[in-house]
This record gives C-alpha cells, structure tokens and sequence, in this order.
C-alpha cells in the first residue's frame, strides 16, 4: 500500500516535472516565435541593402542563437557589387557578405535543398571566413527566387546537434524564404535608384543627381563657410568625331573622356554628364585657383594622349573647360540656394563660351567684374 502511494506520488512528481519542462519548452518556443517575427518585420522595413544586410547580420546570431551567420549571393559580372559601392555601400563593413560568380560555386547538389549537418572545413570554411568558436554543425540554405537560387544563407553553431541531417527544414526554408525575398527587392531598389541618378553611357552621375546633390552641397557649404567650385566640359568639335567616327565611335571617345576626367578628380567630387559631350565637375572645398589647377590637369589629360578605338583608329582631341566658385567668405546666404545653384552653373558657363571664343583647348576662369 505504502509502496503504490509512493509510487503514485513520485509518478506525479515526473508528470509534474514534465508538465513544467514541457510549459518551459512551449514558453521558449513561443519566445524564438516572437523574435522571429519581430525579426521578420525588420527586415521587411529595411529600405535599402545595407540596412537589410546590417540587420541580417546583427539580430539573426542573437535571435537564433548561432555561431555564425553569413551571406553567400551570386553576382554575375560583379553588378550588384558594382553598383552597390557606386551607391556609397562599404563592403568592408560587411566581412559575412560573400560574393560567387555563379550558382555553381555554391556548393549546393542539383536539387536545391538545405544541407543540414557537421561542419565540414574543406566545404564550409569558405562560407565562414571568422566563424569563433569553431563551429560544429550548420545549415547551408539556398535562397530562391522564382526557383532561381541567388545564394544562400549560412548558419553555423559551436553545438554539433544543432544542425543534423534527420532535423526538419522547414524553419530555415521560412526563414530564408523571407530573407530572399527582401534581398531581391532591395537590390532591386537600389538598381533602380542607381539607374535614375547615373548616365547609362559613361556610367557617370546624370544632371538629376548633380541638380540635387548641389543644392545640398550649397546648404553645407554655407554652414561650414567654404568654398564650392564648379567645372563646365565641353568636347571641342566633337560633330566632327561623330561625322568621321560615326555615332558608336563618337560614344567610345565620350566614355573615354569620362575616364580621364575622373582620373583627375578625388572622391569627394562629383562628375556628372549634362547631355551631350558635356560634363560637369563639382568640387567640394575648392577655391578658384585650386579648381583652375584641377580643370588644367582635366584639359591636358583629354588633350594630351590619342584615344583608341575599337579597329585600332586613333583620335586624338580636345576639350575647353569653365570654372567658376561659390565662396564660402562671402557667406553668400542672401540669396536661395537653388538662386546659387543656377548662377554657379551659368557662370561656369559662361567662362567655358570664353574658351570656346577665344580658341577652344584651353581653361578659363569666370571673372567677377
Ligand atoms: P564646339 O567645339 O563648339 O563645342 O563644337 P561641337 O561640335 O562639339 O559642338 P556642338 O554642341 O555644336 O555639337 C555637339 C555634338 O555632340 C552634336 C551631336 O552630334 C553630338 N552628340 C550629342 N550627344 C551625343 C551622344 O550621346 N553620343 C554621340 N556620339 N554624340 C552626341
Ligand atoms: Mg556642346
Ligand atoms: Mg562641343
């Protein structure tokens, strides 16, 4: 008697105990549930790729509780890396970001299914370059998109039963499904976004970007009292280039000409096509004399060495440059800033009809009388 009274009591201490671990488990479940869709919303939210990129990498290992999460995306002819530094990104400041050149350097079989199981150095080191502690296990998930796989995404663990092969995907298919689709969209967007500001030419900014980015240039000049100073390019003569070279050769010397200017300018500058074989330079803490020297080096370098084109012809020509400067000393506050804007540009304009005037080749700086 005793003995099945102690029986059923120690029983209902177990079914107790377990009642407790399994309320525990639903708790912790329900948890990782909440994080994840909390998760899930931020990344949704995330307006541009280093946002989504940033996020990915800095809330996933905490709410999963991973080693080790990494990115794999395939970038064929290095567009989106190409197109994402032009934008501003700093890849250094995502070592977890891998680039492949195509799907099959993924590491994926055929089929593309989650590989689930032990860490294996020779196949994953690659897709952990930091990964500490050493991991154990980990989950290589390819990301899809309308059945094309555009990476995948890598989980790694120091715990070598997280990720087995009899474990169920579902979670990480979930996961990465959401993680893909706002991958695309983002990239997208910033294609987009890449595409409006920039010349499809010569790959330098357009007028739209350069109207805009002044107008904030001229804002901050003014606070910080230096001095903005704009550069106005024209290729001499270039109906001639198009009337010997054609309309294809006539391209092949603008995009050349992009190149050579760019050559000169420093980061902080901003070189723009206005149309045509016109380009525009905007040079940030610059003063007159400084653009001047700029301008001079810009002019020799379109000048001085023959372009070659495609069929081995050679040309060799040149370019009349007007610069003109927005001083910070003068504070010039009194007026608008797009009143400034439009008068910077339309004296560097009018110093670059001088050049032209007085003989094209040369550079000449607009003189306030
Ligand atoms: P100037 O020395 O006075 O500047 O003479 P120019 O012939 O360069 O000047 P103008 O502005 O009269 O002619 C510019 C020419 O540029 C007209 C057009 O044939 C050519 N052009 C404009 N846009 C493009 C383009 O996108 N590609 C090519 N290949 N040619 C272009
Ligand atoms: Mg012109
Ligand atoms: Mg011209």
């Amino acid at each position: 008697m005793t003995d099945s009274v102690d029986d059923l009591a120690a029983e209902n201490r177990a079914l107790r105990e377990r009642m407790a671990w399994m309320l525990e488990q639903a708790e912790r479940n329900h948890d990782i549930m909440m994080r994840h869709q909390a998760f899930d919303l931020e990344i949704v939210g995330a307006g541009s790729f280093p946002e989504l990129i940033g996020s990915i990498f800095s809330t996933l290992p905490v709410i999963s509780e991973l080693d080790s999460v990494t990115l794999s995306l395939v970038d064929e002819g290095d567009d989106i890396r190409t197109v994402m530094e032009r934008l501003g990104v700093d890849f250094a400041a995502y070592p977890d970001l891998l680039f492949v050149a195509g799907t099959s350097q993924l590491g994926l079989d055929s089929e593309p299914k989650p590989l689930l199981g032990a860490y294996d150095a020779q196949r994953d080191g690659l897709r952990f370059p930091r990964a500490e502690p050493p991991l154990q296990s980990v989950a290589i998930v390819p990301l899809l998109r309308n059945r094309r796989v555009i990476g995948t995404l890598n989980l790694g663990s120091a715990d070598p039963t997280r990720f087995t092969p009899s474990l169920g995907t579902d979670f990480v298919e979930h996961m990465a499904s959401i993680i893909a689709i706002c991958l695309e969209n983002v990239i997208s967007n910033e294609m987009l976004k890449y595409i409006g500001l920039t010349d499809s030419l010569t790959g330098v900014y357009n007028r739209r970007y350069l109207d805009r980015r002044l107008l904030e240039e001229i804002a901050r000049a003014r606070r910080q009292s230096y001095d903005l100073s704009f550069m106005y390019i024209d290729i001499d003569h270039f109906k001639r280039i198009n009337d010997t070279l054609g309309h294809q050769g006539g391209d092949q010397v603008l995009r050349e000409v992009a190149s050579r200017i760019k050559g000169e300018l420093r980061l902080s500058d901003a070189l723009a096509r206005f149309g045509g074989e016109e380009f525009v330079v905007l040079l940030i803490d610059a003063d007159l004399d400084s653009a001047a020297f700029v301008a001079e080096r810009i002019r020799a370098g379109i000048a001085t060495a023959m372009i070659d084109l495609e069929g081995g012809v050679k040309v060799s020509i040149t370019g009349s440059i007007g610069v003109a400067c927005l001083s910070g000393a003068e504070g010039g506050g009194d007026v608008a800033a797009d009143v400034a804007a439009r008068e910077l540009i339309s004296h560097a304009d009018e110093a670059l009809y001088q050049a032209k005037a007085g003989g094209r080749n040369r550079v000449i700086r607009y003189a306030t009388h």
